[in-house]
């Protein structure tokens, strides 16, 4: 059954009002008709099945014929915040961190980024990534839409962490004594997690020492060097697990 985000105004009591790009997916990409179903989320947690009782060129209405609460939210909250990477690399991390779970994301810029300014990342740049966030979203069954920031300079997003409480951790292959799972014994009741990932290159030592000072730790994620693209979302399996959010 196709899932869709929608916003909380399109399900109202039992009638749905569907307009925008939503139509045009529906009509004619899906070409589905009337007494066809689908599944709508409005992003409280709330899923409704509604079937289509009009599909229209400008609007597709329907009712609602089941609702339930989703339950497909991880008691960890995991933000991460990946250094811009390299062609289609931030989109893989973006797809793959939705249906892992994380909770939101901050495209952030760093010493060894490519991109060198903040202001280089294009509005279509971030609407494609928020494309790609909903549908994966969407595909994976999420409750809630994982959020997807602007692009943040790596000392503001130390501080931002910081100021939001809960564990920042950093991965950093040069880290040799604290492991991933010794700074998850203290995750707090929270369960609000920062992730700070390098960019292809990643952090310069000046960061890292920046970092503990705002309080993010480096932890290690074992001895072999993950890609970039890589290392994000392979913690982020590894915290989800480890808090039994995983299965
Ligand atoms: N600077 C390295 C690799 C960077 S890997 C080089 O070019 O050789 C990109 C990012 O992945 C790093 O910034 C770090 O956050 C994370 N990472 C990769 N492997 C890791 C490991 N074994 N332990 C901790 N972090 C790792």
């Amino acid at each position: 059954m196709h899932r869709f985000f929608v916003s909380p105004q399109a399900v109202r009591d039992n009638r749905v009002i569907l307009r925008g790009t939503i139509v045009h997916q529906i009509r004619d990409v899906l070409r589905m008709r009337p007494g066809d179903e689908i599944v709508l989320l409005d992003n409280s947690g709330a899923a409704y099945r509604a079937e289509l009782v009009t599909v229209d060129r400008d609007v597709v209405r329907g009712r609602v014929v089941d609702r339930w609460k989703l339950e497909t939210e991880p008691h960890a909250r995991i933000t991460l915040y990946q250094g811009l990477l390299k062609g289609q690399k931030f989109d893989w991390v973006l797809q793959k961190g939705t249906e892992l779970g994380i909770t939101a994301f901050v495209p952030m810029l760093s010493a060894r980024c490519i991109v060198g300014n903040v202001d280089d990342v294009s509005d279509a740049r971030l609407e494609r990534w928020q494309r790609i966030v909903v549908e994966a979203a969407e595909q994976a069954g999420r409750a809630v839409l994982p959020s997807l920031s602007a692009v943040m300079l790596f000392k503001h997003a130390c501080e931002s962490a910081a100021a939001r409480g809960g564990l920042a951790i950093l991965p950093w292959e040069n880290e040799r004594t604290h492991g991933l799972r010794e700074a998850l014994q203290v995750v707090p009741k929270s369960k609000e997690i920062h992730l700070f990932i390098g960019p292809e290159g990643g952090f310069a030592e000046e960061e890292v020492v920046a970092a503990k000072v705002a309080g993010v730790a480096p932890v290690s994620l074992g001895p072999r060097i993950l890609r970039a693209e890589t290392a994000g979302l392979a913690a982020a399996a590894a915290i989800l697990f480890e808090l039994g959010d995983l299965g």
